[in-house]
């Protein structure tokens, strides 16, 4: 029986992991796919501290993932299929294991949230893409849309002005989420230009993406725009299927925790962007898989006495 089973490997799950490994902790990480998370998306990291200049995503996780292991993380490529969590013992079913665990750290993060208008499904993978890092390279020297206004928007916006001759920056309101920094950037660059107050209808094409359909939300008009590339970061939603009706979450499908990462089920935590929180940031995810750890820590200590 492990002390402690911690389910995702981004930011939140491999800082759980680091701290529960150096605190001698019995710790199993399950990660369905690679460790990373939504960072490895992200081409350039300029806000975690120690990093001046600057960091890829995918090199900063894999320090993180290195540092982890260093300290005798095992890291286990299986995806969890069920959890039962009554009980001091928890039970991890994957698709190829069952495991026991004294306690769990649910850090399985969030995805990108879809538009769901006319085209996004018939045209994924045609043309409609969800990450600038991995398939701004295809348009080069072509005219793609962003949609969006917060900060992944605007910084990827800024990335695939690295390859297309314009990116037609969509937005539902007439001034961006993001912070200041990426707007002046963004207002600076001359292949993005801004298309205020106006939502997507539908993406068009047949066999690729030929344009989008638009309609201003102030004045109603309605108009089209052709480009070749249609990309889409409109926010998130958590990962939560797998503790859905097991725990609490918000209205949003965010788990609640307190202040120490404790979920509605004593010796389950959750960190990272799958909590119900204002700020999601590789450091808040980082500091909430510390805390989870610690908080882990003590419950395993209480179980003891
Ligand atoms: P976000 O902050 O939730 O922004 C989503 C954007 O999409 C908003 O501008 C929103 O418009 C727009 N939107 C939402 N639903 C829409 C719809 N149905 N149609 C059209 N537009 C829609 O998401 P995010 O930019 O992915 O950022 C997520 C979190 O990660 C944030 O906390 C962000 O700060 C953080 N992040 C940080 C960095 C960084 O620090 N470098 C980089 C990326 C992300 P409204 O503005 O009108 O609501």
């Amino acid at each position: 029986m492990y002390d402690l089973i911690i389910i995702g490997g981004g930011p939140a799950g491999l800082t759980a992991g680091l701290y529960s490994a150096r605190a001698r902790l019995n710790v199993l990480m399950l990660e369905k796919l690679a460790p990373g998370g939504q960072v490895m998306n992200t081409d350039w990291v300029e806000n975690y501290p120690g990093f001046p200049d600057g960091i890829s995503g995918f090199e900063l996780v894999d320090r993180m993932k290195n540092q982890a292991e260093k300290f005798g993380l095992k890291i286990q490529s299986d995806e969890v299929a069920g959890l039962e969590l009554s009980g001091d013992q928890k039970i991890v079913t994957t698709h190829k294991e069952k495991f026991e665990t004294k306690s769990l750290i649910i850090a399985t993060g969030a995805t990108w949230k879809k538009l769901g208008i006319e085209g996004e499904e018939s045209l994924a993978g045609k043309g409609i893409s969800y990450c600038a890092t991995c398939d701004g390279p295809f348009y080069k020297d072509q005219e793609v849309a962003v949609i969006g206004g917060g900060d992944t928007a605007v910084e990827e916006a800024l990335f695939l002005t690295r390859f297309v001759t314009k990116v037609h920056h969509i937005h539902r309101r007439d001034s961006l989420r993001a912070i200041k920094l990426l707007q002046e950037r963004a207002f600076a660059e001359e292949k993005i230009s801004f298309i205020w107050d106006t939502i997507p209808l539908k993406i068009l094409g047949k066999n690729g993406v030929e344009g989008v359909e638009l309609k201003n939300v102030k004045t109603g008009e309605i108009s089209r725009k052709a480009v070749q590339g249609v990309f889409i970061f409109v926010g998130n939603i958590p990962n939560t299927e797998l503790v859905n009706g097991l725990l609490e979450l918000n209205d949003n499908g965010f788990i609640v925790t307190d202040n120490n990462m404790e979920t509605s089920i004593p010796g389950v935590f959750a960190a990272g962007d799958n909590r119900a929180k204002l700020f999601r940031q590789i450091s808040t995810a980082v500091g909430e898989g510390a805390a989870a750890s610690y908080t882990a820590e003590r419950y395993l200590e209480g179980l003891d006495q």
